[in-house]
């Protein structure tokens, strides 16, 4: 008899415009990036520059310090509908909530401690974004991928992992970028450009609007992604 082995699902969520609805990364640099981040963003969006990029040129332009910006993280920030239930969902079924995000970082565990939600992640991969010794903004980006500089964090990588482990994996996300870690899990939960990008490169997807939706998945099987993915995170990142 064929002997069946229970695996724990875990969920892969990105952090802005997902668990947050704002995408506060993108506000802090529209707000405090004057003229020059209009050039960048207008760049990024022609796909000429890499997430990587397009992090550490915004840092350079902000005209107010890192205390300011975290000021206005926290005011800014709403925690999508269902968040706080789909954790308690989660912890009850036994699976982990990991954040995985490309942003500048630094407000995630303070949002979470402000709405009392920090606990119930396991783990946050997300870049660092920090005052240097010459008293200026850098963004490190401790995850990223050795060689390919598309995402800042590699994401994909953290689901390829989880999987290595023997847990499938649903992926939550709202951006374009998430769609190389979404590419490599079981369930993708897809909404806004992300959604977009699921139905170009012909990825099926769950529409998600808020976390209600996310606690009636059901747990995936864990299979073999190997040919639909998007990147290579154990070769040389993204695919050509
Ligand atoms: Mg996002």
């Amino acid at each position: 008899m064929k002997e069946t082995i229970t695996l724990k699902t875990t969920y892969v969520v990105d952090f802005d415009g997902t668990i947050t609805s704002r995408d506060i990364t993108s506000e802090l640099a529209a707000r405090y990036g004057g003229n020059a981040y209009i050039e960048i963003e207008n760049s990024y969006r022609r796909r000429e520059m890499p997430i990587q990029i397009w992090l550490q040129r915004i840092v350079k332009i902000f005209s107010v310090d890192l205390e300011l910006l975290l000021e206005k993280a926290l005011e800014w920030a709403e925690i999508r509908p269902g968040f706080d239930k789909f954790l308690e969902s989660a912890c009850e079924s036994g699976r982990a909530v990991i954040i995985a995000s490309d942003g500048l970082g630094f407000y995630i565990e303070p949002i979470l401690e402000k709405y009392g939600l920090e606990k119930q992640i396991s783990f946050i991969y997300r870049n660092e974004t920090y005052i240097n010794k010459s008293g200026k903004l850098e963004v490190r980006n401790p995850h990223a991928h050795r060689i390919c500089t598309v995402c800042g964090n590699c994401k994909a990588a953290h689901v390829v992992k989880l999987k290595e482990e023997g847990r499938s994996v649903i992926y939550i996300g709202d951006g374009s970028n998430d769609r190389f870690g979404a590419s490599w899990s079981d369930h993708i939960c897809a909404r806004d450009e992300l959604a977009e990008s699921c139905r170009e490169h012909s990825l099926i997807y769950s529409q998600w609007t808020n976390f209600y939706d996310i606690i009636k998945v059901e747990s995936p099987e864990l299979s073999d992604r190997t040919n639909s993915s998007l990147c290579c995170p154990l070769g040389r990142g993204v695919k050509t």
